[in-house]
């Protein structure tokens, strides 16, 4: 199903939605249409180009999304699939402070980490297991949160998103085919 970027009235990003309710948006006339790709939308009642890029007519206030809770994926996606002891592919969440010993499920606390520290670690602090962190872990700023909503971005988005200066290439896995159309502006 194809997705659309939605930006706010002030055109910071705001998250994406289906094609349908892109449409719907603007067929209604709460959104307009920033950029299209060439991409058509399909439906029983309906046949159009879907808006690949958004924009909300009104200004929506979003309230920081500070106390997500760290699953795995975020804190793989923050640490980079690195292992933040030795540098090796993550397959682990490590608590720096054990559970067992208090320590909280929360940002500053969670790394990634290959399964050979995580195991030389156990109910260990990183130095009594002879480990070292490479960096304190911290709450990911605003631009991390909308990388994990947004996910792979299409190429029309990335005006609009902040650090993503530059088109990316889809990896082996996870990268879909796409043919870049004609970027036609509307507005
Ligand atoms: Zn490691």
């Amino acid at each position: 199903m194809g997705r659309s970027l939605i930006l706010n009235a002030s055109f910071e990003p705001l998250g994406v939605i289906a094609h349908r309710r892109a449409i719907v948006l603007v067929l209604r006339e709460k959104a307009e249409i920033v950029e299209r790709n060439g991409a058509l939308y399909r439906s029983e009642h309906l046949q159009m180009e879907a808006p690949s890029v958004i924009r909300l007519r009104y200004y929506v206030h979003v309230p920081h999304r500070l106390h997500v809770a760290p699953s795995r994926k975020a804190v793989f996606l923050r640490d980079g699939h690195r292992c933040q002891y030795c540098g090796r592919p993550a397959e682990n969440v490590d608590h720096v402070l054990p559970r067992s010993r208090g320590g909280r499920h929360v940002w500053d606390n969670v790394v990634a980490a290959c399964r050979r520290c995580n195991g030389r670690k156990e109910n260990k602090l990183p130095g009594e297991a002879g480990l070292r962190l490479h960096r304190r872990p911290s709450t990911p700023g605003d631009g991390f949160w909308l990388r994990l909503l947004v996910g792979q971005a299409e190429r029309e988005w990335l005006p609009y998103l902040p650090g993503a200066g530059h088109p990316r290439t889809p990896g082996p896995s996870g990268g879909h085919p796409r043919t870049p159309g004609p970027g036609v502006r509307a507005g």
